[in-house]
Order: structure tokens, then sequence, then C-alpha cells
């Protein structure tokens, strides 16, 4: 088994690296923010009450997503999980942990993706995802070839997300470095921390990711 988390702030890049190291390495990723998005567009009574707190940029409650990350822990079968933007909160960490622990796993790496602020701003205003398989792009850093057509599926449904906008960012970068940036500290000190340079090209994130991961994987 092999498990990674992906940190790093909104715009970070966890997801388009999630999701190429699902196709070269076949680990399931496990994103919250997917889960959740998808709680929402389909009116669950869980997805009604996380609509608000997500689109003003606010962290959903420990309890829902700890909740979403056990259920898939138990029905998912995989050779590892990449987790993408969980935890996000010291108790998320320790509930994941445990959770770990009871299965007889545990953590290989955490990747922290280090990228300064200004450039999240334009990450994150640039983002859209074709709404039928994921795949991630960028209006300028990662266009699809054919306009409005996705590269991966071929689907015309391409679209952005209601809180990439700046007010909405402005929010989350502050929920990320009062919750989340203590993270850090947290599998620094458990020895589980790698940084890599999340500001180089996508395929240069890539083959720092990599990198870490043959020696974490070795050692
Ligand atoms: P980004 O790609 O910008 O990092 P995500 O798609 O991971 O954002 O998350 C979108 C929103 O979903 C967050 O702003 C937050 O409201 C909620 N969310 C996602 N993951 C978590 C989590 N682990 N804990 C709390 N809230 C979360
Ligand atoms: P996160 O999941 O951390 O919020 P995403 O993977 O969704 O981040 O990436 C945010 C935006 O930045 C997307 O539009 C993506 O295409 C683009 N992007 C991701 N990594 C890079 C990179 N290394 N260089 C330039 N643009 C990138
Ligand atoms: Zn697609």
């Amino acid at each position: 088994m092999t498990n990674i988390i992906l940190l790093g702030p909104p715009g970070a890049g966890k997801g388009t690296q999630a999701r190429r190291l699902v196709e070269e390495r076949g680990l399931v990723q496990l994103s919250t923010g997917d889960m959740l998005r998808e709680a929402r567009d389909s009116g669950t009574p869980m997805g009604k009450r996380v609509a608000e707190v997500m689109a003003r940029g606010d962290l959903v409650t420990d309890e829902i997503v700890i909740g979403l990350i056990e259920e898939k822990l138990k029905s998912e079968k995989a050779r590892g999980f990449i987790f993408d933007g969980f935890p996000r909160t010291l108790a998320q960490a320790d509930a994941l942990n445990s959770l770990l622990n009871r299965a007889g796993q545990r953590i290989d790496a955490v990747i922290e993706l280090r990228v300064d602020d200004e450039a999240l701003i334009d990450r994150i205003s640039g983002r859209y995802t074709c709404a039928d398989c994921g795949e991630v792009y960028h209006d300028r850093t990662r266009p699809t070839k054919v306009p409005g057509v996705c590269d991966k599926c071929g689907s015309h449904d391409l679209r952005r997300r209601a809180d990439d906008n700046a007010e909405s960012l402005r929010q989350r970068l502050m929920e990320y470095y009062k919750k989340t940036s203590p993270l850090i500290g947290y599998y620094y000190a458990l020895g589980d921390l790698f940084v890599v340079d999340g500001l180089a090209s996508i395929e240069d994130v890539a083959k720092a990711i990599d990198n870490v991961l043959d020696q974490a994987l070795a050692g």
C-alpha cells in the first residue's frame, strides 16, 4: 500500500498532480472537495448544508469530511490512496492516522506543493474543469488543445467553479493559513514531509514528486 497526502493552498496543483498519479501508479484519488461538490450538486441533505459554507470559502466541519473519508476507505479497493485536499485541520490529520492505523496502514509521504500567494490568484482565476471526466485545465498554462473540447474525453461541458473568484479565494487562503498550514509542522515533526516547488511547470512538478516518492518508498 502506498498512501500519499498532497498538501498546499487552493490552486497549488494538488488535483492536477493527483490525477497523474492515478494514471501512472494506479492509486485512487480521494478529493474531499470533489466529494463535497458531488453532494452539493446532487442536493443531498448534507450537500445542502455545506453549499453555503463552500461558496463563502470556509471549511466544512471536520465531522462531515472525516465521515466522507471513512466511508471511502471502507468501500474502495485500492493499492493505495492519494489524499487531495484532506486533511485540512489537525483534527482531520489525527482522524486519518487512526483510520489508517486501524486498517494496518500508514502515510508514506506528505508532499507539500509550495507556491507563493501571488501565483494562486492567477491559478484560480484561470482554472476550468471537464464536468464529465474531471480533467483540470488553465486558460494560459494548460488550455485544451481544441478550444471548448476536453482533451481526455471529448466532452464540451467545461466549467468554472463558482468559488473560483477573488473574494472566495481570499477567504480560502485565510482558512488555509489559520487551519491547514499547521499541518506542515505536524508532518515535518513526524518525519513524513517532503517539499516540492509548486511554481515549476506541471511536468517538472510531476518529476519532483516522482523523485520524492522513489526516495520515500525506498526508505
Ligand atoms: P481547492 O482545489 O481550491 O484547494 P477543494 O476543491 O479542495 O479546493 O475544496 C473546495 C471547498 O470544499 C473548500 O473551500 C472547503 O469549503 C471544502 N472542503 C474541501 N475539503 C475540505 C476539508 N478537508 N475540510 C473542510 N472543508 C473542505
Ligand atoms: P488545487 O487542486 O491544488 O486547487 P489544481 O490542480 O486545480 O490545484 O490547479 C489549479 C490551476 O492551476 C488549474 O487551472 C491547473 O491547470 C493549473 N496548474 C496546476 N499546476 C500548475 C503548474 N505547475 N503550473 C502552471 N499551472 C498549473
Ligand atoms: Zn473530459
